[in-house]
């Protein structure tokens, strides 16, 4: 029998010692804190960044896809307090006039719709000003503002799907981002994407388990840019169309909220919103208030929420998802999950409330995005 000293005799690997897959790793937290159950806001919310419909792609327009009725919705929004839900990817043309007319229209003041840029005629002659007329057209047919996914910058190449990435800054757009500024309809705009994801993927990317589980999210290597050059790319835009409103998604760039201050300092175009970053900023609470306070008249309240979505438990349109968000807002509980999900799915951390005081909150939840929107309260 070993006794208890000469057990430390046993070389470390001859010792057994069992393995634990990083996915199987469910840890309970055992502290006991306080819980605030928020099950609606306290204010009501204009949600500006949620798909409730899909109309297109690189290679066209294709058919309209709704991945939840407007009733369906609403439901879920009466019972959270969302006054109002902005489907940014509404697509253009006939696409376009089916989501206004089955949401913007069909419920006045509930649902709000953008159009997006027909990416398939992009590398036409024509297509700066094919583009522009587009603007002007989504625009009668009601649209409030524009969309642009990160297919600018990280997927739409020379020939569309083929050749070199089309630079964000590309001068093809510039009659677009003028359309738009002078029709007063925001561009709501995601480029780059959380920095780990431009990382390798190995131990030290701290979403390894996310890239893991979604390995085409990484854009590390091949011909992609880098995260800054996406960012400034962006910078370029909002600075020679400085009558055009932006509103940079996902806080424009959460882990480096010092970086997003300067671009929030110079360009007084830019705007940003929340959505899918709170994960970011909650576990930088203080900064995270700093900066809220210091830009509480440019941000905005969004989750992309996504009816029926599975993929991303952090983008489920469902009450927990509403939840989650306002109990960040507006208490300051501690080390809680920032997705409704047994493991937390953008990376093995929790958050931290950070109590925003009411008349911030109004700003967030739904005033600057009033103002922004043109919508009377
Ligand atoms: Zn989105």
């Amino acid at each position: 029998m070993l006794s208890a000293a000469s057990a430390f005799l046993i070389p470390p690997a001859e010792q057994t010692k069992e393995v634990l897959p990083v996915e199987q790793f469910q840890p309970r937290s055992m502290l006991h804190v306080h819980e605030t159950k928020v099950e609606r806001a306290a204010y009501p919310v204009i949600d500006m960044h949620t798909h409730i419909t899909f109309a297109g792609g690189l290679e066209g327009p294709g058919e309209i896809r709704f991945a939840a009725s407007a009733e369906e919705c609403l439901a879920v929004m009466d019972r959270k307090n969302i006054r109002t839900m902005v489907n940014l990817t509404g697509g253009y043309g006939a696409n376009l006039q089916q989501a206004i007319d089955k949401l913007q229209t069909a419920h006045p003041g509930r649902f709000i719709v953008f159009t997006e840029p027909a990416w398939s005629k992009a590398a036409d002659a024509d297509y700066p000003r094919v583009q522009a007329d587009l603007i002007e057209d989504a625009h009668k047919r009601g649209a409030k503002g524009l969309k642009i996914l990160k297919t600018l910058g990280l997927y739409l190449r020379e020939n569309v799907t083929t050749g070199k990435l089309v630079r964000i800054d590309d001068r093809r757009f510039d009659l677009m981002w003028e359309a738009v500024g002078a029709l007063n309809m925001p561009v709501a705009i995601h480029s780059s994407d959380p920095e780990a994801f431009f990382l390798p993927i190995d131990r030290y990317n701290e979403r390894w388990e996310e890239l893991h589980a979604h390995p085409d999210w990484s854009f590390y290597g091949k011909d992609f840019p880098s995260n800054r050059e996406l960012q400034e790319a962006r910078r370029n835009i909002m600075r020679r169309h400085p009558r055009t409103q932006f509103i940079c998604l996902h806080v424009a760039d959460s882990e480096d909220l010092a970086y997003v201050s300067e671009c929030l300092d110079e360009h007084k175009n830019m705007h940003v919103e929340i959505a899918a970053r709170i994960g970011e900023l909650g576990r930088q609470p203080r900064t995270a208030y700093q900066f809220i306070e210091k830009y509480q008249d440019r941000l905005m309240f969004g989750t992309d929420a996504i009816p029926h979505g599975t993929q991303t438990p952090q983008q489920v349109f469902n009450d927990q998802l509403y939840e989650i968000y306002y109990r960040f807002l507006e208490t300051r509980d501690e080390y809680f999950d920032y997705a409704p999900a047994p493991v937390p799915p953008q990376g093995r951390w929790r958050i931290y409330g950070i109590g925003l005081p009411d008349q911030i909150l109004k700003k967030v939840y739904y005033q600057n995005a009033e103002r922004l929107l043109g919508l009377s309260a």
